[in-house]
Parts: C-alpha cells; sequence; structure tokens
C-alpha cells in the first residue's frame, strides 16, 4: 500500500499496563530497530513521570545507572539501551521529565509569557510535553518518532502524558499516529492458565482516558495461544494480528528477532500507512546472538563497587562486557563484589578466582579502602584491571600511596585535608554550589599517546569520550607518576587533564577518566572493554564452563 502522506513524520507511543518492570524500553528499542533495518530513520523517546529535573541527582539504587549522552544530558538508563539498539547516538532531546517540563512552564510563567492567563496541567502542561514530542520529528532527521511514556497507566503522575497522546493522536490524525500498550499476562500454576483480565482492565483505564491501544504486547512466561489471541483482541478491541505476544528471553539482545516473528514492524507499518519496503536486514545482529549464546571460552571478571545490589546500577557496564565478550567469542561471567567487604588485610579472599578486576564509578567515601585494596592485588598479581572514573581515580590514590610512599595521598573528594591531594577538583568547579548538571558532562576529545596500550585499544590518536565527573588527576603530580611507571597515555588537547593512565610493568593496567561504557553497542563494541576482556582470557585458561553466565539474565526495566 502507499504511504498516504509520505512527507510526515510518524509518531509511536508506548505505554504500559499493569505492572512496572516490563521492559518498555526493551520492546522499544527491539520495534526501532526493526523499523531501522527496513530502511526507517527512526529515534526513541522517553519521557519520565517523576519531578527531578533529570536523573542525575537521583541515587542509583532508587533508579539505576544515570546514562550521559553525547550532549552531556544525564538521562534515564533506558536511552542506553536505545543506543546500543540502534547504533545511534541520543541526545537530551529524547529524555524528558516532569521536572523539566515544569521547570520550562514556570519560567515562561515568570517571564509573563502566558499574558494573565491562569497557567494550568490543560493546556500549559501538556502543549510543553507535545512541544518536546514534536522536537524530535521537527528536526528532518527521522521519519518515525518512538515514545517511550515512563510508569503505568492509571499513575497519577503519569495522566498529563497520556492525555497529551490523546492530543497527539487527535491533532495528527490515526494514520500518523499508533498506540502500543505492553501489558502483562500472568500465569496462574495451579489452573495452568493464562490471565487477560489484568489486561482488559488495564486497556479499559486507557479507554477512560481517551485511547483506543492500536497493538498490544503481551509479556508472558508461556506461549499465547491463538484461542487467547482472539479473546484479547475482542475483549480489547485491537486486531487479532495486533496482540503480539512478548514470551520471557534469555537475552534483551533475542527480543528483536521474537517481535519479528511476531510481526510486530508490519503491524506497525501497515498502521501508519507506509511502506514495509524490504524484510529487516538482520544479519550482522543474528550473527552477534549466535555468538552470544554459543561462546567457545569463558572468563571470570569482577566488578568491584558499591551499589552492586541493584545491578541497574551499572547497566551499561555489564551490557558492555556482553558485547565484548561476543567479540572475544567469549562469555564474561561477572562476579559482583561489594567494595566494602574486600579485606584490605586479604584481598585474595575475595578476588583470588578472578582473570581481571574493574573498579567501578562511584561517589563519595564509603567503601574506597575495599576499591584501592582490590586495585593494589591487580597491580602486584599482574591481574589485567580496567578503572573507570572512579576506579581510574582510586588507581592514581593507590599508586600515590604504594609505590610513590606518599602514605596520605587521597582524592580531596574523599579527604579535603590530605596533604597530598592526587586526585583534586578544578579550579572552575570549586565555584560551584549547585548539584544538578553542573558535573564535567559529555563528549571531550582525547588525544593519545603512540605506542602505549591506550593506542593499541583505539588504534589512533584522537578519541572522544564521555564524562561525568567533577575530580580530575592533579597534573602536579605528573612527572613523579610517570618516573615510577605510571603513564597519563590519553590528555584533553585543550586542558591538558589527564584522561587515562595505563602501568607500563603490567600486562594489562588502565585506568580511565571517561566513561568507555556509555559507548559500547551491539554492532561496535566498545575496543576498551573488548581488550581487557581479551587481556582476561589470556591470563585464564578461558575454559568454558557448564553454568550459565550473566548473559541470560530475564529482561525488565
Ligand atoms: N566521584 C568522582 C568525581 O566526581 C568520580 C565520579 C564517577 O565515577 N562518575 O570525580
Amino acid at each position: 500500500m502507499p504511504p498516504i502522506n509520505p512527507g510526515s513524520v510518524r509518531y509511536v507511543f508506548v505505554t504500559g499496563g499493569v505492572t512496572s518492570s516490563l521492559g518498555k524500553g526493551i520492546i522499544s528499542a527491539s520495534l526501532a530497530k526493526l523499523l531501522q533495518a527496513r530502511g526507517y530513520r527512526v529515534t526513541i523517546q522517553k519521557l519520565d513521570p517523576y519531578i527531578n529535573v533529570d536523573p542525575g541527582t537521583l541515587n542509583p539504587y532508587e533508579h539505576g545507572e544515570c546514562y550521559v549522552t553525547n550532549d552531556g544530558a544525564e538521562t534515564d538508563l533506558d536511552l542506553g539501551h536505545y543506543e546500543r539498539f540502534l547504533n545511534m547516538p541520543t541526545s537530551q532531546a529524547n529524555n524528558v521529565t516532569t521536572g523539566r517540563i515544569y521547570q520550562t512552564v514556570i519560567n515562561r510563567e515568570r517571564e509573563g509569557a502566558y499574558l494573565g492567563k491562569t497557567v494550568q496541567v490543560i493546556p500549559h502542561i501538556t502543549d510543553e510535553i507535545k512541544r518536546r514530542i514534536k522536537l524530535l520529528g521537527e528536526t528532518g532527521e527521522y521519519d518515525i518518532v518512538i515514545t517511550e511514556i515512563g510508569g503505568t497507566v492509571g499513575d497519577i503522575e503519569s495522566l498529563p502524558y497520556i492525555e497529551s497522546v490523546r492530543q497527539m493522536i487527535w491533532e495528527m490524525g490515526s494514520s500518523n499516529t499508533a498506540v502500543i500498550h505492553l501489558t502483562l499476562l500472568p500465569y496462574l500454576s495451579t489452573t495452568g492458565e493464562l490471565k487477560t483480565k489484568p489486561t482488559q482492565h488495564s486497556v479499559k483505564m486507557l479507554l477512560e482516558y481517551g485511547i483506543q491501544p492500536d497493538v498490544l504486547v503481551c509479556r508472558t512466561e508461556k506461549p499465547v495461544s491463538n484461542d487467547l489471541r482472539r479473546k484479547i483482541a475482542l475483549f480489547c478491541n485491537v486486531n487479532i494480528n495486533a496482540v503480539i505476544e512478548s514470551i520471557d528471553a534469555s537475552t534483551i539482545y533475542e527480543v528483536p528477532l521474537l517481535m519479528l516473528k511476531e510481526q510486530l514492524d508490519k503491524v506497525i507499518l501497515n498502521k501508519l500507512k507506509l511502506a514495509l519496503k524490504h524484510e529487516p536486514d538482520m544479519v550482522a545482529w543474528k550473527d552477534f546472538l549466535g555468538k552470544l549464546k554459543n561462546p567457545v571460552y569463558e572468563v571470570h571478571i569482577g566488578l568491584v563497587g558499591k551499589y552492586i545490589e541493584l545491578k541497574d546500577a551499572y547497566k551499561s557496564i555489564a551490557e558492555a562486557f556482553i558485547h565484548a565478550g561476543v567479540s572475544n567469542e567469549c562469555r564474561v561471567k561477572l562476579e559482583w563484589i561489594h567494595s566494602e567487604k574486600i579485606d584490605p588485610e586479604n584481598p585474595r579472599a575475595s578476588l583470588g578466582t578472578l582473570s581481571g578486576i574493574l573498579v567501578a564509578p562511584g561517589f563519595g567515601e564509603r567503601g574506597i579502602e575495599g576499591k584501592i585494596a582490590a586495585i593494589r592485588y591487580a597491580r602486584e598479581q599482574k591481574i589485567p584491571f580496567l578503572g573507570i572514573c572512579l576506579g581510574m581515580q582510586c588507581a592514581v590514590v593507590e599508586f600515590a600511596r604504594n609505590v610513590l610512599g606518599l602514605k596520605d595521598a587521597h582524592s580531596s573528594e574523599m579527604n579535603p585535608q590530605t596533604n597530598n591531594p592526587v586526585i583534586d577538583m578544578m579550579a572552575e568547579q570549586k565555584a560551584i554550589t549547585s548539584k544538578g548538571g553542573t558535573m564535567r558532562l559529555g563528549e571531550y576529545p582525547c588525544n593519545i599517546t603512540k605506542g602505549t596500550k591506550a593506542f593499541q585499544v583505539y588504534g589512533k590518536t584522537k578519541i572522544t569520550e564521555r564524562h561525568r565527573h567533577r575530580f580530575e588527576f592533579n597534573n602536579k603530580y605528573l612527572d613523579a607518576f610517570e618516573k615510577a611507571g605510571m603513564q597519563a597515555s590519553g590528555t584533553n588537547p585543550d586542558s591538558g587533564l589527564v584522561e587515562i593512565v595505563e602501568l607500563k610493568n603490567h600486562p594489562w593496567f588502565v585506568g580511565v577518566q571517561f566513561h568507555p561504557e556509555y559507548k559500547s553497542t551491539v554492532l561496535n563494541p566498545h575496543p576498551l572493554f573488548a581488550r581487557f576482556v581479551k587481556a582476561a582470557l589470556d591470563k585464564s585458561n578461558g575454559a568454558l564452563q557448564e553454568t550459565k553466565g550473566d548473559t541470560t539474565a530475564a529482561y525488565a526495566g
């Protein structure tokens, strides 16, 4: 069927019902992947219903990792999934919170922009929400914009978003918009049945708000029979082929192929009156998935951090290891190690079985001595090491204390009184008191010295990476470090700030001030992770165990 309205941008909305954590982000990213693989230009946006202006000030225990984009936005971790699936950068425009919406409206009110009007949720807040949704479409860069609405239908705080979706459909017309409702079919083991009632209620609630969903994606642990699909279609007023089964998968990277089998992409394109073009080109994706499921080797790597109770706190790192594992045909078994549990007198007890140690990013003093002890162990025992952000800063502190003999060396974040602040705050940062959005954020260039491990990793001298920190290597100490064998192999060309350190007499010991994990994608595994996994593999015998690794964790979010 030829497109009715070929020039216009189409908007797809993804809402969630019944419970949270059904995986709206993964469904959105999977649909986007399939549409991209059919030749459409697609982007995904997340609308978050909380009052924080961005998740940068949220505790990782509360909300998982804060993901940082090239333009320095601190965003929801779903944006990480969007980038990893689509292999394309996102930006501030891809993540909007209620706090940001209200901040904009209130600022405009103070400027007098509403000319004496009473400022209200409808129309002022909903207009601002719609403006933010349309912004991406108006760039001219996309054919389809997928907007994921955070929260669950029925939540008080999601109401203005749902109302904005209703208005968008009314304004844009039915063939320019589609609504996907992600829902759960609980399985009752006593009767051996999948139940549809929560889905019926959830759709009824959407109908009360004036929205008829076009597609129901049903999360389920058992296959959904045709009879059940017919029943759901009838009660929820959708086409039978628009009842999509989303069965539990062993890895999130399988979901696009499951959605392809269920023809989610075709159903959506038909609704949008867009041509199917060609079958999705998923050759590289399938190759990745094949290697992920059939590794040749296995390696144990320790992730040392203090937020390990919530694995989402290190989401991008865990995913980067999956990508890097595949590029080495290797299953990376991540051992999550709480830095507070490492005994500085006996680090081997926690770290003895590992072939590689990663010390994670973080903030504040808690658990810091455990991280430093883990680094000392990696350095002395010649175990491959990667330190990210705080992990790199701890490596610098450890080297200062135990190699340079500066016993009280520390980061001034942890000990503002130290006589040897080998990690210190930049002058520009010292004047800043406000916490939100004030770190060194986003993409910065870095020059790499030839003949170093960093150069082996990147294979070039000019790179860019994303940052999120306030503290920096203190260049007053650089000479002493380099003379003793810790080299600054990457520096910022404008400020001279040290971005990468590495040890000369160690098989693989690298610390980076930036966050490489944000840039690792399925089709472009990050070379730092890939090389680190390779070094760990070289250290171990790599034998594959029968047990299943972390790559098999079910998806949610
Ligand atoms: N707390 C450190 C800083 O602000 C490190 C931050 C991080 O690991 N992202 O510099």
